[in-house]
């Protein structure tokens, strides 16, 4: 791949200097939208003037819109076209079911005042409504890629006359084993077309495929310190016992302020004994994870929305890329086995700007994983020790963390302090 150009910052602060078209600008307005996100400022005029794009954005820095307002923009500009049956104009391959029926649901929203037509597809459900659906062609297929490639091997899904394809979540597909499928995906698109490829990480291999597929493409967005998606999240740390998690949990949730609490669990047997425990203790809790069927699944999160459960138990694949507004607190049931899952699982909450509070319990087993953890951070997590399910051990001496980062508040005493709940933008306003 040859080296890649990065444009200066631009000076756009308005989504109507983006050169949007009305109709997108009045679905924009209706969202609330004020400004574009950097990401969004950085890939629209790019995206718009049909370049390649390799984006470094993670979920909630508002990448899809930065994806999906220039590509419904492109398709209009087009005008009508007669696609093949079973054809569609722009394929967007994400990891996850939940990404992809949120991806759909954002072109439903953004593309609300143009004809243009788009469906999703992903497997763990019946393929016939989407074969339905897929019949007549579409415009944007949104798809996950073990079920695309089902449909494609059986002609109920083409895509040779693919104009716009976007690689999302790209070094999630690698970490979830999907990037085979993702190439095999890939071979069966036309040469000519254009690729935006977003990852919130740039691993070797992601590299690579983006050398294999992206013409001289535009990197847009920072490789941002994994660290830094976590500057507006007031983080805390419980020592339990492993034995005492489930009452510390059901402890903590009687405290109202936590109004919509999302809580990782390592293994789907603990997400499911954990549930049943808030359960018996009258808290409403759902769950999700991998062996819970798509309508389970479905159905756990519709509830967890809609205020009917206050709680959403999660393993991390399960969780993966969900955005759900005003998660007020994210609390890690059991610390993650690799240190960057703990800032993917804590950007849950803290969306769009809102600031979040993270809870994490750590037994004994799960002090090993501290220091790696406190690394990435660049700090010390802060320790809460007036709880009644403290841990008779004594809590570990912080782990060195590197001298040019700023240190939280040192481990010690109890903190008591609630932390303010200010609604703030965490993607700055840049001034004109
Ligand atoms: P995404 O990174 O695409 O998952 O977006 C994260 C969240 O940010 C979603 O809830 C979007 O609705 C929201 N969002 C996207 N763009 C903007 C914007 N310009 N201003 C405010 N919120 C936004």
């Amino acid at each position: 791949m040859p080296s890649l150009p990065i444009p200066s910052p631009p000076r756009t602060t308005e989504f109507s200097e983006l050169a949007l078209i009305e109709p997108l600008l009045r679905a924009v307005a209706a969202e609330g939208y004020e400004t574009p996100t950097p990401i969004q400022q950085a890939a629209i005029p790019h995206v718009l003037a049909g370049r390649d794009v390799l984006g470094c954005a993670q979920t909630g820095t508002g990448k899809t819109a930065a994806f999906a307002l220039p590509i419904l923009q492109r398709l209009v500009a087009a005008g009508p076209v007669t696609r093949g049956p079973r054809h569609s104009r722009v394929l967007v391959l994400t990891p996850t079911r939940e990404l992809a029926t949120q991806i759909g649901d954002s072109f439903a929203t953004y593309g609300r005042h143009t004809p243009l037509r788009h469906t999703v597809v992903f497997g763990g459900i019946g393929q016939n409504p989407q074969v339905r659906a897929l019949r007549a062609g579409v415009d944007i297929l949104v798809a996950t890629p073990g079920r695309l490639l089902d449909l494609l091997g059986q002609g109920l899904a083409h895509l040779e006359q693919v104009e716009v394809f976007v690689l999302d979540e790209a070094d999630r597909m690698l970490d979830m084993g999907f990037i085979h499928d993702v190439r095999r995906v890939i071979d069966r698109l036309p040469t000519r077309r254009q690729t935006l490829l977003f990852s919130a990480t740039m691993p070797a291999e992601i590299r690579s495929l983006a050398g294999s597929i992206l013409v001289r493409p535009v990197q847009v967005g920072g490789a941002a310190p994994v660290s830094a998606a976590a500057d507006n999240i007031d983080q805390s740390l419980y020592f339990v016992e492993k034995a005492d998690k489930r009452a510390l949990l059901a402890h903590l949730l009687g405290d109202r302020s936590i109004t919509r609490a999302l809580v990782f669990t390592r293994t789907k047997h603990a997400a499911n004994r954990v549930t049943e425990h808030l359960r018996r203790a009258g808290v409403g809790a759902g769950v999700i994870h991998g062996n819970k069927s798509q309508g389970a699944r479905e159905r756990a999160l519709a509830d967890f929305k809609a205020g009917r459960a206050r709680v959403l138990v999660a393993t991390d694949i399960a969780a993966r890329g969900i955005d759900i507004e005003d998660i007020s607190h994210v609390i890690n049931f059991d610390l993650p086995n690799i240190a960057e899952s703990y800032v993917h699982r804590i950007g849950r909450t803290a969306r769009a700007g809102a600031a979040g509070i993270a809870l994490s319990f750590c037994d004994t087993a799960e002090r090993e994983s501290l220091p790696d953890l406190e690394r990435l951070l660049h700090a010390p997590l802060r320790v809460v020790l007036d709880h009644p399910f403290r841990s008779p051990l004594r809590p570990p001496a912080p782990a060195p963390v590197p001298s040019a980062a700023a240190p939280s508040r040192p481990r010690g005493p109890a903190v008591a302090a609630r932390p303010t709940h200010r609604r703030r933008r965490w993607w700055p306003r840049s001034g004109r």
